[in-house]
């Protein structure tokens, strides 16, 4: 339970800043949990990208965590370098317990390939859990348009799953918007986008989707799995 806030602030907070500006959405975060007690996940996706250029301009120095599978494109591990080099925050890699080695040794190889759940739960997380225990509230890029399971999505909403503050400042933006933002603001953006890969994760579990189809169609091809586990 955040120490700033419980459930019944948490609602008041997402009715008073129900519809209003990303920024002003970040501005509340980041002056109600302090330097230490919120960060931004980051996967130097589309949304996320936006979030750093903004919350950096609020307040530099910001705390911005990445999960780093070690199975991500080397176009990513690019975009990170330009991100780190671009902006003033405080940019943490967040890494699994066992390596992909160690991994292979326990559950065999390609264990994306037969049991992606686990591999998500081990790659992703629980390292995500073991950052969000140490905070009050975390922000994320998820919006309403993005999927069925993300239609819900609220500004602020209590993070059942993990007990602390969920910031959704896009919430309510849709792709155009987000694309608006990148190019007003040349925002060093990952280069994939721009081959018809809208999410991007994991090498083994991401495709480029095809015209007509849904943006996360290309996440864990083959499997009825849409999400990491991060949002449910
Ligand atoms: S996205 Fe794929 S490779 Fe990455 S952690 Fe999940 S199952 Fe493993």
């Amino acid at each position: 339970m955040s120490v700033a806030m419980g459930p019944r602030e948490v609602e008041l907070a997402a009715r008073e800043l129900a519809g209003r500006p990303p920024e002003d959405v970040l501005r509340w975060a980041l002056d109600t949990f302090g330097p230490d007690g919120v960060a931004l996940a980051c996967s130097f996706g589309a949304e996320d990208v936006v979030l750093v250029d903004m919350a950096s301009r609020i307040r530099p120095g910001v705390r911005v965590f990445y999960l780093d599978t070690d199975l991500l494109f080397p176009e990513t591990y690019e975009t990170c370098e330009r991100v780190a080099a671009r902006y003033d925050v405080r940019l943490e890699q967040v890494r699994p317990a066992l390596s992909l080695a160690e991994q292979a040794g326990r559950y065999g190889d390609g264990l994306w390939a037969r049991d992606p759940d686990t591999c998500c739960r081990l790659r992703k997380v629980e390292p995500l859990r073991g950052v969000l225990a140490g905070l009050e509230a975390w922000v994320t890029g998820i919006r309403r348009e993005q999927s069925p399971t993300r239609a819900g999505a609220a500004e602020v909403e209590w993070d059942h799953r993990f007990g602390l503050v969920k910031v959704n400042p896009l919430a309510r933006w849709t792709w155009d918007a987000v694309w608006g933002y990148i190019r007003a603001h040349d925002v060093p953006y990952n280069p994939l986008h721009d081959r018809s890969y809208p999410s991007i994760g994991c090498i083994p579990c991401t495709r480029p989707v095809r015209p007509g189809e849904d943006p996360r169609a290309g996440r864990w091809p083959g499997f009825a799995k849409t999400e990491c586990g991060l949002h449910r």
